[in-house]
């Protein structure tokens, strides 16, 4: 469980996040929706201590994260960025395995985790000798993905994981990811700024403006019962693509 309590960070003028509480709950996927800006990258930094908030305090599992405690915490938090974040001169091999062996974990150890995880994430085995540039989009986020639950992490923190694949590849992983997460059980913070992939994912959805918190609660509640004219706003600018196409519209 992750929780934040009334966290500011600030750039400069900028208000990236102001006075933002929010839990994301063991076992469940929490969803940061809303525009570009609005704070979604920002609390995820915040979450994993790649951010120091200026206000406010964030707790993973109970213990306060703090100088002195971030990078033990941050062992038992996974994180996957849009473009994957991994290494270049890396294989995917040893990209997923970097923190392990820095942990000193044997070889056979490693190994075995990786085969794994090359199954969890549905991977060819191939794949994992060849560089980064030379695997797909798809294939990318999977390594990521293999590097971020290489340690068995209680939670998952995932921004933008798939904003940069074509949508069939994307639609894919969507179907992937969600199985993974139901299976593994872990608690996922999930960022995107598209209402269908957090009606996907989502157990619980936060719509944030402006670093904000606009509403919190389940999509359908976002849909049905509407916080405040923005909610409704944002969701109808997303509405389906072919809708104008409908008969009788
Ligand atoms: P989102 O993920 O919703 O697009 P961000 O969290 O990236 O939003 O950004 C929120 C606000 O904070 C924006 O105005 C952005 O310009 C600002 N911001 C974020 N990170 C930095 C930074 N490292 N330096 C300066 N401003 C930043």
């Amino acid at each position: 469980m992750i929780r934040l309590d009334a966290v500011t960070k600030r750039y400069g003028e900028t208000y990236a996040v102001q006075e933002i509480s929010l839990t994301a709950r063991a076992g469940e996927t929490t969803v940061l929706i809303g525009p570009s800006g609005s704070g979604k990258s920002t609390l995820l930094r915040l979450m994993i201590g790649l951010a120091e908030p200026d206000a406010g305090t964030v707790a993973v599992d109970g213990q306060r994260l703090a100088r002195t405690n971030v990078q033990s915490l941050r062992h038992r938090m996974g994180y996957v960025i849009q473009e994957g974040g991994l290494f270049p001169h890396l294989t995917g091999r040893d990209n997923a395995a970097l923190l392990a062996r820095h942990l000193g974990w044997s070889e056979d150890r490693i190994d075995a985790r990786i085969e794994e995880l090359t199954q969890l994430v549905q991977l060819d085995p191939d794949r994992l000798s060849q560089y980064p540039s030379e695997l797909s989009g798809g294939q990318r986020q999977r390594v990521s993905l293999m590097r971020a639950l290489m340690l068995d992490p209680d939670v998952l923190l995932l921004d933008e994981p798939l904003g940069a694949l074509d949508p069939m590849i994307r639609t894919d992983l969507q179907d992937d990811l969600r199985d993974i997460f139901r299976r593994l059980g872990k608690t996922v913070v999930f960022v995107t700024h598209n209402i269908g992939e957090a009606a996907f994912f989502g157990d619980r959805v936060a719509l944030l403006r402006q670093g904000q918190i606009e509403q919190t609660g389940s999509m359908a509640g976002l849909l049905d019962d509407p916080a405040s004219p923005f909610v409704t706003d944002f969701i109808q600018a997303q509405r389906a693509p072919l809708e104008h196409l409908a008969p009788g519209s």
